[in-house]
């Protein structure tokens, strides 16, 4: 991601275009995508951002990336008995579109194969 543009992410931290947020804390974000792939979809984000991809993001600042996997869980069980599937792409090739690193809590009946591919 250039540093003089903002991601879209960026933007919704910065209340610069809306979100169905759902958590807020000093570090991280997270808001229902607006594309949902599976009956719960929320994007879990670092407000820096500093790191386009999670392996990045491990690198540097592994109790932020636990951070994000703890409020996935909190998300998870408050939306979706505490199970869900927890996904971050990549890349270009593997389905990334935002260059700012995400999590993708996707949960509810993924078994009963409602997820579409991500
Ligand atoms: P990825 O393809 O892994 O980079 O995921 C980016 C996700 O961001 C996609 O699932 C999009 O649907 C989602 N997305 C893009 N813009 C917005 C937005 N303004 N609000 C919520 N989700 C968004």
């Amino acid at each position: 991601m250039s540093e003089t543009t903002p991601s879209v992410f960026s933007k919704i931290v910065a209340r610069e275009i809306p979100a169905d947020i759902v958590r807020e804390s000093d570090d991280i974000i997270a808001f229902r995508d607006i594309q949902p792939q599976a009956p719960v979809h929320v994007l879990v984000v670092p407000k820096t951002a500093q790191y386009s991809q999670v392996s990045e993001l491990a690198a540097s600042d592994p109790a932020l990336l636990a951070q994000m996997v703890s409020v996935a869980q909190d998300i998870a069980e408050e939306m979706c008995d505490g199970q869900f599937r927890l996904v971050f792409n990549s890349g270009e090739a593997a389905g990334q579109t935002v260059f700012h690193v995400h999590a993708h809590v996707l949960g509810g009946n993924l078994a009963e194969g409602s997820l579409a591919q991500r």
